[in-house]
């Protein structure tokens, strides 16, 4: 089969590769129906070493089953499935709890030598508790949105849940890529007042205004700081939603939050420490986040995207096969795209 292998900084491939088969019984193989590019393989994408064996590529799929190992129960061929970019057992105590992302069989799909979806078919290990079965047709109109539940719209779902968005909230998104709107999307669904998008690239600050954006502040630094204060009323927001995973964009994060806020960071961590200490300590501002446990999400964000309600989906504004993926790569690179699909 075909699959996206990078081989280091700007060096995206595809390749033929062995076809996936079951290695342990509680496996699946799912034939990939749609993948995407996300924003966290830019940036191996922009600082990868060079690799002679190469990294495949991809950890958001909605998959086929097309065989399952003897252990697995709830799954059957023929399946359409969600694949959350983790991989999880669905029984361990933090399954039970709701953080699937900390499994004691975690493991993220396109990562440390696990093969990625960027490809025509994967391995799922512990496909019970990692894969989500989803009632609807591999062309249904609906896939750009359910292909969201593997990674961004759960991420900007989780960004949201750990920053305390209430009714009634000030809400600041800091980014504007595909998980930043996403947040957007989020913090609207739980009820939050005023929606500040922290952004620059006027097409992505235009979807964020359809997708509940109220104010948009295009500032950086202590300038952004100063206009977020501004724009509510003088103490900053309830909520911060940090979509980045830069020292800096953590740095403003903190300090737009007013007294008793929070802090909900998802964007991968490129910073060593958490800047701020001593403003957040003074503030009693909250600081919490990590990899989302998507999979937890879905049953919650599911019903909403059926329903019309939201409409993640729009997130995506170019599709490419796989022949398609390294261009997907550079456009994502160079802000020409939001997000890219793959449709294998
Ligand atoms: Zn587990």
């Amino acid at each position: 089969m075909r699959a996206t292998i990078m081989y280091g900084t700007h060096d995206v491939r595809i390749e033929n590769v062995p076809d996936p088969s079951i290695v342990e019984p509680t496996d699946a193989i799912i034939r990939v129906v749609r993948a995407c590019i996300c924003g966290s393989d830019l940036w191996p994408y922009n600082d990868m070493p060079s690799s002679e064996t190469g990294q495949s590529m991809g950890h958001e799929a909605i998959g086929l089953v097309t065989d399952v190992g003897s252990d697995v129960r709830t799954l059957k061929p023929g399946q359409v499935v969600v694949m959350p970019f983790a991989i999880s057992d669905g029984t361990c105590e933090f399954c039970h709890e709701g953080l699937p992302t900390a499994c004691v069989h975690v493991g993220f799909i396109g990562n440390n030598g696990i093969p990625g979806a960027q490809a025509e078919a994967v391995r799922i290990p512990y496909a019970d508790g990692t894969l989500y079965p989803l009632e609807v047709g591999e062309d249904d109109a609906l896939m750009p949105s359910l292909l969201t539940l593997s990674d961004v719209m759960g991420t900007g779902h989780h960004a949201a849940v750990v920053a305390r968005v209430r009714p009634g909230h000030r809400v600041a998104v800091v980014g504007d890529g595909a998980v930043g709107l996403c947040g957007v999307i989020a913090a609207k669904r739980l009820g939050a007042e005023q929606i500040i998008i922290m952004g620059r690239r006027p097409d992505r600050i235009a979807l964020a205004r359809e997708c509940g954006a109220t104010d948009v502040v295009s500032e950086r630094g202590a300038a952004a700081v100063e206009r977020v204060v501004e724009l509510t009323g003088g103490h900053g927001v309830h909520s911060v939603l940090e979509c980045v995973g830069t020292g800096d964009a953590t740095l403003t994060a903190i300090e737009v939050a007013r007294p008793g806020g929070a802090v909900g960071r998802v964007g991968v961590p490129h910073y060593e420490a958490i800047p701020a200490a001593q403003p957040s300590f003074y503030k009693n501002v909250t600081v919490g986040g990590g990899p989302a446990p998507v999979r937890a999400y879905i049953d919650e964000l599911l019903p909403d995207i059926v329903e019309g309600r939201i409409e993640p989906g729009r997130v995506f504004d170019r599709t490419v096969d796989l022949d398609g993926v390294p261009d997907g790569y550079r456009a994502m690179n160079d802000r020409e795209s939001i997000k890219v699909m793959v449709k294998p």
